[in-house]
């Protein structure tokens, strides 16, 4: 396919890269010269390194080299009659930027010609709209760095016609992407989705559960991110995710499970990006530990203090014999509280601890403390959870602790956009294993945890709250009471 990327920054030559290796003729065009000279450049000096890397040969890095063209405007006129199939856009983030160009390349370019653009935040069917043919622009939402992120989300405005969006998704998946269909809604699939791991990550801080060392440290070890929420947003930029959040947030009408927290504005205005700006939740640079800090050691407690324990999950940590009056108690917070456990159950309260039981079986523990807690049952809890050699995190009692509440989140605002029709279960799983690195999608994790249990945690989060965030969604409350797996489309209707 004859392919024109305008917009040669960071996205348009990443994406004329994957189009020359993926065997289409590319003409490159951006408002400023010198950035098509760019990129041309370092699309050649990558095709180089991957022949020098063995991953591509020479002859076909050259043919690749050959079907990259740079032209000098983007509304250039084909002189061979060869006019693109495709523009795929790729400039500045401005609508009015966006439409004009469009307006443009429809008065140069055959009426045979489609559209796509790369916008992450605007609405794709407000940059069709301004065409004399609406019909003619889909989204086309590809991530950074193109080459690698073999996702692709395919957007169809509300005119799209749908024989593009066909040609879209056959020519993502012949190129070797992936595509997912998305409705064109704010931060169509993946930035929606993203939405869940970092407000609730924010909301754990708002409430002092932990410091965010401990929530990323919970969240790699016991969820198994890659990188926990705030270490996340430091390399993708506290600017950036701010702003994801509350276009988000705006465009679903202030939906409470979108709901941002009052803690970025601030430190978006005091420039605490994160790497890019060498200081966010971590700081970096010559010296810096960065997201690898050393972790806090809690030592001098009695491994072989008597514990007893409330729940079945816990019985391996439990004494065996009969417990002596000071023994630990350890409940097990499902959705719950160590303070719930202690009132509804007339437990201990200065020596009654919380686990979390996410936490069992994964690398780390997770112990939850309340203000009554005393300092030597903490030490001695600490020590007992340590006893098979795996780190304990400490954190303050909460209604379902810290993974357990990322999860649920996450697990939310997924089927909350199932249940809006805006992409197909599968395809949220897929898209949010690719486009964000998770080890699992949110519908297949939820049903490895169990579903039911993924729904009680939420209510009682919602019950100990009051907070309407926690509300869990009606996908999960059906599929969970018959059973369903989460991924289970629709039930579809007679026409
Ligand atoms: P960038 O600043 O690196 O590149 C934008 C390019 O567009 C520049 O070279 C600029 O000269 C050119 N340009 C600006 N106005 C133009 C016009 N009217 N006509 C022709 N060229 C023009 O930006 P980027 O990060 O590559 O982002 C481009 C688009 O991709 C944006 O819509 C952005 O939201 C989207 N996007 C970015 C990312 C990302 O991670 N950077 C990911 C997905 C989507």
């Amino acid at each position: 396919m004859r392919i024109r990327v305008v917009g040669a920054g960071t996205m348009g030559r990443g994406i004329a890269q994957w189009a020359v290796m993926a065997g289409h003729t590319v003409e490159l065009a951006d408002a400023r010269p010198e950035a098509v000279a760019e990129a041309v450049s370092f699309v050649r000096a990558m095709l180089e390194r991957a022949v020098e890397k063995g991953r591509t040969s020479r002859a076909e890095a050259d043919r690749a080299t050959a079907a990259l063209l740079a032209l000098d405007s983007p509304y250039a006129t084909p002189g061979d009659g060869a006019a693109p199939e495709l523009v795929i856009e790729a400039v500045l983030e401005d609508l009015e930027v966006k439409a004009e160009l469009f307006t443009g390349l429809e008065r140069a370019l055959p009426a045979s010609t489609v559209f796509a653009t790369n916008t992450s935040s605007l609405s794709v069917t407000r940059i069709g709209a301004r065409l004399a043919d609406p019909g003619r622009l889909a989204g086309l939402h590809f991530f950074n760095p193109v080459p690698l992120m073999r996702l692709v989300e395919v957007v169809p405005g509300a005119a799209t016609r749908e024989s593009l969006v066909e040609l879209l998704v056959a020519l993502v998946a012949n190129s070797g992407h992936r595509p997912v269909t998305v409705a064109d809604t704010p931060g169509f699939l993946v930035n929606h989705a993203g939405r869940g791991l970092v407000t609730e990550a924010f909301a754990l801080l708002e409430e002092s559960v932990a410091g965010h060392p401990a929530i990323d440290r919970i969240a790699r070890d016991v969820l198994g991110l890659r990188m926990g929420p705030f270490e996340l947003m430091d390399l993708t930029g506290l600017d950036v995710t701010a702003s994801v959040m509350d276009t988000v947030w705006d465009g679903f009408r202030h939906a409470d499970r979108l709901r941002p927290s009052y803690l970025p504005a601030n430190r978006v205005a005091a420039g605490l990006y994160g790497r890019k700006s060498r200081r966010g939740f971590y700081a970096y640079g010559d010296g810096e530990a960065g997201p690898s800090l050393p972790e806090p050691r809690i030592e001098g407690g009695d491994a072989e203090r008597a514990v007893r324990v409330t729940g079945s999950e816990l019985a391996g940590l439990a004494t065996s014999g009969a417990t002596p009056d000071d023994a630990l108690v350890l409940v097990p917070t499902w959705g719950t509280s160590v303070a719930a456990a202690v009132a509804d159950e007339g437990l201990p309260a200065e020596r009654t601890l919380g686990v979390d039981p996410l936490s069992l079986g994964t690398p780390r523990r997770v112990l939850a403390v309340t203000p009554a807690t005393r300092e030597d049952a903490v030490r001695d809890a600490v020590a007992v959870l340590a006893r098979d050699g795996h780190p304990v995190t400490v954190v303050r009692d909460t209604a379902g602790s810290v993974a357990q509440r990322l999860l649920a989140s996450v697990v939310n605002v997924a089927t909350g956009i199932a249940e809006r029709g805006i992409a197909a279960p599968d395809d949220i799983d897929t898209a949010v294993t690719l486009g964000l690195g998770y080890p699992r999608g949110p519908l297949a994790w939820a049903d490895t945890v169990g579903s039911a249990r993924i729904l009680a945690l939420l209510r009682a989060l919602a019950q100990e709250t009051g907070d309407p965030r926690y509300r869990p969604t009606p996908w999960l409350t059906h599929r969970a009471a018959l059973g369903l797996p989460l991924s289970t489309p629709m039930a579809s209707l007679p026409e």
